[in-house]
């Protein structure tokens, strides 16, 4: 990958991007990266999300796997950037993520609670392997024996298995590969620029052989089109041919910045499931209660059914000289 290097832009004209005010900016084929640093790098995550995580660290904003319904598109808005055309071209790049995750890991006012890596774009998405971000962060994790979840849909988290396997030795590490559906069709309209489901289950496999433990991230479930009795068991049951160590159900969420384009899409792809949605949603981005619970507790059964989670060994912490240090 070439890029051009674009000097500081400091005078940026009103119809230019927030972002464009503290970035570098630079270009390759048709992606926008926009480079910043940052003060701080542990963002919190609303509870909403149901990912039972309470900080994350991205160390990318935009994700070229542009999937529709990607809540990541609303914090575009706020950069001044389009969050429905820029989201899978324009990139926010935090060059120097590394450094200040492990100055904030190393703050006696952090609580050591697990962090989420890829909540806003894809941590292993292509500009991963030019930026190579990635190990980086995990050294600073596995350094602290914090632990962590690595959310993504991409084989290039291989790159990074032995280091990752490291880290699983003295913290609780999991990756989670996300697997809303099994159905290609469906994925190429919906994930445009993300793998088959098949190769992220795949990859699910391979990083087990390689010692990282993989659950999968069972989201989003579309309500109406992949959460018939029939597609929920076809998508658990390769879940756990993968042998992932857990399953995490979540039912598609439509907050404002993507709710739009996700809804314009069903309004062209399937008009007669617009009363539906309107029925499940309102004007909120949760689908009703009972609908949600009705749906996850059927995957927690089907998991239980197919034995997901039942053959990892207990996690025990070792911790590393490193960490103990860091705990002085
Ligand atoms: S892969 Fe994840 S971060 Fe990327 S667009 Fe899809 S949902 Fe968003």
């Amino acid at each position: 990958m070439r890029f051009d290097a674009l000097p500081l832009v400091d005078d940026t004209p009103a119809s230019r991007p927030r972002i464009e005010r503290r970035a570098v900016r630079r270009t390759s084929g048709g992606t926008t990266f926009y480079e910043v640093a940052s003060r701080t790098v542990l963002d919190r995550v609303p509870e909403a999300t149901g990912l039972g995580i309470a900080w994350a660290v991205s160390p990318y904003r935009g994700c070229a796997h542009a999937c529709l319904y990607c809540a990541g598109r609303r914090g575009h808005r706020y950069l001044g950037l389009d969050g429905e055309r820029d989201f899978g071209s324009a990139i926010v790049v935090r060059t120097d993520v590394a450094k200040r995750l492990r100055a904030q890991l190393a703050s006696p006012r952090w609580g050591g609670e697990t962090v989420g890596i890829g909540l806003n774009g894809d941590c292993y998405q292509e500009a991963e392997e030019v930026y190579q971000l990635m190990p980086g962060i995990v050294a600073a994790l596995r350094d602290t024996g914090n632990p962590f979840r690595v959310m993504t849909k991409s084989s290039l988290i291989l790159r990074d298995a032995e280091l990752l396997a490291e880290a699983a030795q003295v913290a609780e590490v999991e990756a989670r590969v996300s697997v809303g559906f099994v159905d290609d069709r469906l994925r190429r309209a919906v994930e445009p620029g993300a793998p088959s489901a098949q190769k992220r289950l795949e990859l699910c496999a391979t990083l087990g052989e390689k010692g990282v433990p993989c659950g999968v991230l069972m989201a989003p479930i579309l309500p109406c089109l992949t959460d018939s009795e029939d597609q929920l068991r076809a998508a658990v049951r390769r879940v756990a041919d993968a042998g992932a160590v857990s399953l995490t159900p979540l039912v598609l969420q439509l907050p404002p910045g993507s709710r739009e384009w996700y809804l314009r899409w069903l309004s062209e792809e399937h008009p007669r499931l617009l009363p539906r949605y309107e029925e499940l949603y309102g004007d909120g981005p949760h689908a009703a209660a009972d609908y949600r619970a009705r749906v996850v507790g059927r995957v927690a059964e089907l998991a239980r059914l197919y034995g997901i989670g039942t053959r990892r060994a207990p996690w025990q912490p070792r911790r590393t000289a490193d960490r103990q240090l860091a705990l002085l």
